[in-house]
Formats: structure tokens, sequence, C-alpha cells
């Protein structure tokens, strides 16, 4: 059998609308110093940029999240057999939790509990840093390098003042590209926080053996239903719609449905996701994973009161940090009756269900 190389993924990735724009393939390209592929437009898939430096290695397409090729290997690994009969992945126990940091807290998206558990990781040079994103404006985020508490408040949802940029904006995504990123800290001990797909493709670099994942000592990751992708048009309708002025969005949360917090009214205002189809990234219906599967601790705001964040520890690393930082009250348990944590995994398992058959559905009709 040939090997799949970036022609490849051109032909079953690209042409077929799927690409994630996740930067995987150009960072990790086995020749990179020759500048085979990379982005030339932006909102667009990677292209070649010196095709005839291809080694043919298949590196790009083994780690792209949209081949799926390592599916068997990672599942294996990560203690699940069968992804579709098993929305949630691999758990034992489910919790709703909330940072004892009033300043995690008060800035926090949820509990301010991922900020709290890298900065504990930090303090005890476990790592050296975190790979995790700061606010740019409403709904956009820009990857970063955290290295102390400081940096995690400052990359947390402060109001920017963001009125002139939103005049310059053509097409406004709020997918953060974090995996490229990886590539500045080649000699430092990280943390990631990031999407379902960015933590695929970290955990098939590291099944692999693509350098630098070997310096990843644990993957944080986020719950994801979808990501945002708006031309000036869109903004403008989605203002007229839902009534709120881009710039004065000062928070935002993805739960049941997407929650917005307005200044300087001080409004709440609740979209449910079914009116907010128009704005998904397209390639995010192509997506099946909504709890993160494949990391060590995994974080949502869905199934927990306001201001608790949800989590899912994984792998007995994820298990044994999680249990750390709440022995050291670091953060703090929201104790549930049986029946509530019942209530809490139906509707995560039920937001699941639903983001699968999304995906089964736009496949069957590519
Ligand atoms: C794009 C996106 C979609 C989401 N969708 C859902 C959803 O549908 N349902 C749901 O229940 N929860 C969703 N979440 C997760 C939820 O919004 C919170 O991030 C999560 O509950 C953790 O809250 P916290 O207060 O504990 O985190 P905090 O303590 O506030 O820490 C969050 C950390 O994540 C970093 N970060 C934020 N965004 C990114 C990013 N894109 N890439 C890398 N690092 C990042 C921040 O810089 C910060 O360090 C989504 C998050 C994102 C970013
Ligand atoms: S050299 Fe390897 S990783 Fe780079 S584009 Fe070619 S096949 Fe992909
Ligand atoms: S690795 Fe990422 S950027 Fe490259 S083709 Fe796949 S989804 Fe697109
Ligand atoms: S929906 Fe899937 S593809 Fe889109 S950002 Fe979230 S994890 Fe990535």
């Amino acid at each position: 059998m040939s090997i799949k190389t970036f022609q490849d993924l051109i032909k079953e990735v690209h042409e077929k609308g799927i690409c994630q724009e996740c930067g995987g393939c150009t960072s990790f390209c086995s020749a990179a110093f020759e500048k085979v592929i990379g982005f030339k437009k932006p909102n667009s898939p990677p292209e070649y940029v010196n095709k005839d430096a291809c080694l043919e290695c298949g590196i790009c397409y083994y780690l792209c999240p949209q081949t799926h090729i390592l599916d068997d290997e990672l599942n294996k690994t990560y203690k699940f057999t069968d992804f579709k009969s098993m929305p949630l992945g691999h758990f034992e126990d489910i919790f709703s939790c909330q940072s004892t940091d009033s300043d995690f807290l008060k800035y926090g998206t949820d509990g301010g509990v991922v900020n709290s558990i890298i900065n504990y990781m930090i303090e005890k040079k476990l790592i050296d840093g975190a790979i995790v994103a700061k606010v740019q404006g409403p709904f956009s985020r820009e990857a970063m390098f955290a290295g102390d508490k400081m940096d995690l408040i400052k990359g947390s949802g402060i109001k920017l003042e963001i009125s002139t940029q939103l005049d310059e904006i053509q097409n406004f995504c709020t997918y953060t590209r974090s995996i490229p990123q990886l590539n500045h800290y080649k000699f430092k001990k990280l943390a990631i926080v990031g999407t379902p797909c960015q933590i695929y493709t970290i955990r098939c670099m590291q099944n692999l053996g693509v350098t630098p994942s070997e310096y990843i000592e644990i993957c944080l990751g986020l719950f994801c239903y979808h990501n945002f992708l708006f031309d000036k048009s869109q903004i403008k309708r989605f203002e007229k719609d839902f009534d709120v002025k881009f710039e004065n969005i000062t928070k935002i949360n993805i739960k049941e449905d997407l929650i917005l917090k307005i200044d300087p009214e001080g409004r709440v205002v609740h979209i449910p996701f079914d009116k907010i189809v128009d704005y998904v990234r397209p390639a995010c219906f192509s997506c099946a994973d909504f709890t993160n599967i494949y990391s060590d601790i995994s974080f949502g705001g869905l199934g927990s009161p306001d201001k608790y964040t949800t989590v899912i520890p994984r792998t007995e690393k994820g298990k044994k940090l999680f249990h750390k930082v709440l022995g050291e009250k670091i953060i703090k348990n929201l104790v549930l009756k049986a029946p509530e944590k019942e209530n809490m995994k139906e509707l995560i398992t039920k937001f699941s269900h639903s983001k699968m058959e999304r995906e089964v559905s736009f496949m069957k009709n590519l």
C-alpha cells in the first residue's frame, strides 16, 4: 500500500471542505525546513508551497484530525473500544468544581478550574507553562504561552476595546490555532488546553513520536460543540437578529445554549444552538467528539451551575492530578446527590449523541 501524503489530504479533506485549519500538518511536516506546505490565505486550508521538496513520508496525513487513521490505536490507549456506543469516552466519575482562588474564579469562563490547575502545576514545577489562548475580542482568542498566574489572568475574559478592530475585520473566526504554538517551546515541559480536534492531533503526534509532543505533560481538554466563522455581513446580521452589539459583549459561556453577557446594560442573552447554525464553521459539522475523549481531563460548562466547571478526569495521570488539586484545596467540589449526577451525565450524553448524529448526517451528504 502506498503511503498517503499531503496530496491525499487535499483530496480527502480540503476538497470536501472539512479541513479544520488546525495547522498540524504545516507545523510538523517532516521537511518543515524546506517549507513544503503552508497557509497562503486566511480561513482557507493550507497549500503546497514547495511540492518538489515533499518527502512523501505521510506524517501530515497521519496526524490530521480528519483522517482518523489512528482511531483504533488511540481508542486502545485511552481505554475504549467503540466510540459510537460510548460517546463520553473513558471515565469513572464526573464532578462539578470551582476554583478557590478569587482571581481565577472572577475571570474564569466557568469555575476557573482549568487555570487553577495550570497555575498549580507551574508553582509545583510540574510544567514550565501552558499553551492557552488570550481573548482578542468577543468570540475570538489567540494562542499564547502562559508561564505564571499573571499570564493566565491576562488570557482570561477581560473586556477589550475592539470597536476599531471590528471595522477592519473581513472574516472573524472563533477557532484558535494552538497547535503551531508548540513549535516555539520545544524544550519546555508544557500543559496544553485545547478543543477535541486539537487534543486528537496531539495524541496522534504522541502516538507517532512526532517531536515536540513528548514535552506535553498534560492535555487539558475543553468540551466543544462548535466554533464560529463570521464575515462582515454576518456580524451585522447576528447583531440585528439577537439585538446585541459585538463590541458590547463582555463574556461568553457555552452550556445548553450560547450565553452572552452584555455591557453596559448587564443584559444576559441566551441563543439556542439551532438559531446559530448559519454561523458555525463548516468543518465543525464533520466533528463528532463533544467531551474531548482523548484528553487527560475534560472541562465544560454543560451540566454545572453558574460559576462551576464540569470536570471529567480520564487517564491515570489526569485522575492523579485532579485528586491532588482537590486534596490541596486548589479547587473545591460541589457535592452532588446520585440523581443530580445522573442528570448531569444524561445531559452531557444527550449533547454528545446530538453532535455525533450531526456529523453522520453531514458526512453522508458530502
Ligand atoms: C471554542 C470553545 C467551545 C466550547 N464549547 C463548549 C460547549 O459547547 N459546551 C460546554 O459545556 N463547554 C464548552 N467550552 C468550554 C467552556 O467554555 C470552558 O472553557 C470550560 O468550562 C472551562 O472553564 P473554566 O472556567 O474552568 O476555565 P478557565 O479557568 O477560565 O480556563 C480556561 C483556559 O482555557 C484557555 N482557552 C480558552 N479557549 C481556548 C482555546 N480555544 N484554545 C486553547 N486554550 C483556550 C484560556 O486561556 C484559559 O487558560 C468551550 C470552550 C471553547 C474554547
Ligand atoms: S514531507 Fe511528509 S509531512 Fe511534509 S507534506 Fe510531504 S508527506 Fe506531508
Ligand atoms: S492537519 Fe489540520 S490544517 Fe492540516 S489538513 Fe488536517 S485539518 Fe487541515
Ligand atoms: S467542533 Fe470539533 S472541529 Fe470544531 S473546533 Fe470543536 S472540536 Fe474542533
